[in-house]
């Protein structure tokens, strides 16, 4: 198999030496950019399996380098983040991020962020495997095979991680799950993020699959608990 490519959107050039040192070390193939406009040409052209995305970068800042390349791909992107409000930013804006991690990290989790997330692009999920074909939930069918929501006949436009977060729930209807649980089970046991990802997964995921996403049907929350699926 080719080695994997993360292309590496970092101005600070000892932080992309360093990042760049350490995943040739892990096998990977690099590519880096130093601004946001090369960043996103780069990425649109050279079809990385992993974005590592810093937020402030000169001529176009991470956020809109995410948004721009999210509406023509589905790369993993990891954005890098100097401070809480940046955190606050990429949890709470329709990015399209699927993950953060804030600077000054550990190498050592980077690449185990790096490694579980082009893992998690490239194979199916392995906490289920007895399940295939189209499932039936209520007024949701799931596509297992093909990674499709359809809501009463229509298709809904999930991300990965929502897919796989509405999958996990729904084959374990009415069973609550902590947003740790989740977190463990569904992004997988090597991540570090913190539990805020699950609440703004399941907010996105209750825009797109909830008429009314304040009064939620599918999607439910058990107060001082977590979630769960209901068939509606
Ligand atoms: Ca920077």
């Amino acid at each position: 198999m080719d080695a994997r490519k993360v292309l590496i959107i970092e101005d600070e050039k000892a932080i992309s030496d360093i990042v760049k040192f350490n995943l040739t070390k892990e096998g990977f193939a690099t590519d880096t950019a130093f601004d946001g406009k090369e960043g996103l040409d780069k990425a649109l052209a050279t079809d990385p399996d992993l974005v590592l995305l810093d937020v402030m970068l000169p001529s176009m800042d991470g956020f809109e380098v995410c948004r721009k390349l999210r509406e023509k791909s589905n790369v993993p992107i990891i954005m890098l983040t100097a401070k809480e409000e940046e955190v606050d930013k990429v949890l709470g804006l329709e990015l399209g991020a699927d993950d953060y991690i804030t600077k000054p990290f550990g190498l050592r989790e980077l690449i185990a962020r790096i490694k579980a997330n082009i893992r998690r692009m490239q194979e199916p999920p392995a906490a289920e495997t007895n399940s295939a074909g189209i499932q039936d939930f209520g007024s949701l069918a799931i596509d297992m095979d093909r990674y499709e929501v359809r809501k009463k006949g229509v298709a809904l436009e999930l991300t990965l991680r929502e897919f796989e977060l509405l999958k996990y729930l729904a084959e374990r209807e009415d069973k609550v799950f902590s947003r740790e649980q989740l977190l463990e089970d569904v992004w997988g046991y090597e991540y570090y993020g913190d539990i805020r990802t699950v609440d703004v997964t399941v907010r996105r995921l209750r825009e797109k699959l909830e008429d009314d996403p304040g009064n939620p049907k599918y999607i439910m929350t058990k107060r001082g608990v977590g979630y769960y699926f209901r068939r509606s």
